[in-house]
């Protein structure tokens, strides 16, 4: 693991199990914003400098998921399942989850984030981050 890197750096950390996402909170107005911007706060309008990188714990409620049967990205396999999960601390996250299909999911399953490995094109490791559903 000691190469291991996020696919898409800044967006969560890999040395945690489960992993944190990486959000932005408002200092003028407290609003907890994900993925973070570099643009401002859409909630009040305050400049970027008012946003301060803040974790956010990656536990959450399914809200919709769909299953993707065919891709055109020659490299990507199918199928594969997203979904919306409302995170506990209140951000809303569009993202691909651990289970293939939605055999079995139901809106309102709990669901938390995981680390999944992927091969990257230079050998290294890229962890990228993906939600697991417990099934209840
Ligand atoms: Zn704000």
């Amino acid at each position: 693991m000691s190469d291991a890197r996020a696919a898409h750096p800044g967006l969560y950390r890999i040395d945690q199990n489960p992993p944190s996402l990486l959000g932005q909170r408002c200092a003028a107005c407290g609003r907890l914003a994900f993925p973070p911007n570099p643009y401002g706060c859409e909630g009040c309008g305050a400049e970027a400098d008012e946003l301060v990188t803040e974790e956010i714990p990656g536990d959450g409620e399914l809200a919709a998921f769909a299953t993707v049967h065919l891709h055109p990205g020659k490299d990507i396999e199918t199928p594969f399942t997203v979904g919306t999960v409302v995170l506990d601390a209140g951000p809303t996250v569009r993202a691909t989850l651990t289970c293939a299909t939605d055999d079995g999911l139901a809106i309102g399953n709990r669901v938390h984030t995981q680390l999944v490995p992927q091969q990257s094109e230079d050998d290294g490791e890229l962890l990228e981050l993906r939600f697991a559903v417990e099934k209840s």
